[in-house]
């Protein structure tokens, strides 16, 4: 078992697919599908490669694992032990970019559906939901795949997302949630003059420092449950023309808010629209995620079982890091987990994962197939 996920792991590796390219993983993702019953959708968006992979079940339900193809860019290449393409095993580790992020993860969820497939183990429906625009802008990706399963009702019952969840060993942490983001810029307007004739200007930067503050000062309120309490960070200032003698006319600020589920984007932009109440201010909001919590219930509950059988671990269920995918399926309604290898070199010169995780995770989703409940 731990063979199949290995070697498909390697071969997604030796296919350079750097956002948001594809590198012809989908094409054999699919030439691994097929003999096992899969049927391919592409729903292709701009650049973007994007492939459903549905297998009709023997038992009612339908479970879906969403994933990415597409990695970051290597970074020098000079400083890796070894090509990041080459996907290199030495000892237990296997070497190259996507070894954890995710191109592991897929390997394993192929080789558990494989294993269930060879043993003739009935299954529900199985969806594997496959972008190549992850790591990028998000525009074209997952997005538009659940666009196509709404519009043709087809929507999983709930959805494994192969992220690296886990800190230091597989199974230790699922993500059941991600905060949302806020970007924000603000560009406070006065009227530029000279710093000896302040009756003749109106400086800009003492109208931004006390809206600032004010936004600073917010308070969220409580967050949701399992969240940590939303964050206002003010990321940038400039202001002036560099001269000690000229009165700014403008100043410009970015805010960052990485907001909990207790909040909502009006309310936020609500606030923030009153803190600068009394300015002449121009401000652009860009919600770039929402924040979104799968609340406690059978499917957390059953993977945490599974992962306890597999690994006899006991499972985190968390909520940290930036957003992911997940923000798209979990807006349709539907239960979402992160579950995938550790992530102690994601993104990072030298990615790699251990063999033996592989080996944990495959079987850890196989538990998960078999044993998935639609729940009423
Ligand atoms: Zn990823």
């Amino acid at each position: 078992m731990s063979d199949i996920a290995k070697n498909i792991a390697a071969k997604l590796i030796q296919r350079p697919s750097v956002t948001p390219d594809d590198g012809g993983c989908q094409n054999y993702i699919a030439s691994l599908l097929a003999p096992l019953g899969f049927v391919r959708t592409q729903v292709d968006a701009g650049d973007v490669i994007n492939s459903i992979y549905t297998r009709q079940g023997e038992l009612g339900g339908t479970l879906a694992f969403a994933g990415h193809t597409d990695v970051v860019p290597t970074g020098p290449v000079e400083q890796w032990p070894y090509p990041p393409f080459s996907a290199t095993i030495v000892d237990d580790i296997l070497h190259g970019r996507g070894a954890q992020d995710m191109k592991g993860a897929i390997a394993c969820w192929i080789a558990a559906v494989a294993d269930l497939c060879s043993s003739y183990t009935p299954m529900p429906t199985i969806q594997l939901l496959i972008t190549s625009d992850e790591e990028g802008e998000s525009v074209d990706g997952t997005i538009r795949m659940v666009e196509y399963l709404q519009a043709h009702n087809k929507l999983p019952d709930a959805v494994i997302i192969g992220e690296p969840s886990c800190s230091e060993k597989v199974g230790d942490t699922i993500r059941r949630g991600r905060r949302g983001v806020v970007q924000i810029k603000a560009v406070f307007h006065g009227k530029q003059g000279h710093s000896a004739y302040p009756q003749d200007a109106d400086n800009a930067i003492h109208r931004a420092t006390p809206a600032l503050s004010r936004i600073a000062a917010i308070d969220w309120g409580v967050p949701a449950t399992g969240f940590p309490a939303t964050s206002c960070q003010i990321t940038n200032l400039n202001g002036g023309t560099g001269a000690s003698n000229v009165i700014p006319g403008h100043c410009n600020a970015f805010i960052d808010i990485r907001y909990n589920p207790g909040n909502r984007f009006e309310e936020i932009k609500a606030a923030i629209e009153s803190a600068c109440a009394d300015c002449d201010v121009t401000l652009s909001f860009d919600h770039v995620a929402t924040a979104f919590s799968t609340a406690d219930g059978p499917f957390l509950d059953q993977i945490c079982t599974s992962i306890q059988r597999i690994a006899g671990i006991e499972t985190l269920r968390d909520t940290g890091g930036g957003t992911s995918d997940g923000r798209f399926l979990a807006a349709a309604g539907i239960p979402v987990a992160e579950l995938g290898t550790t992530n102690s070199t994601i993104h990072q010169v030298g990615e790699q994962v251990a063999l033996h995780e592989l080996t944990t995770l495959t079987a850890i989703y196989t538990d998960i197939i078999k044993h998935f409940e639609v729940q009423p």
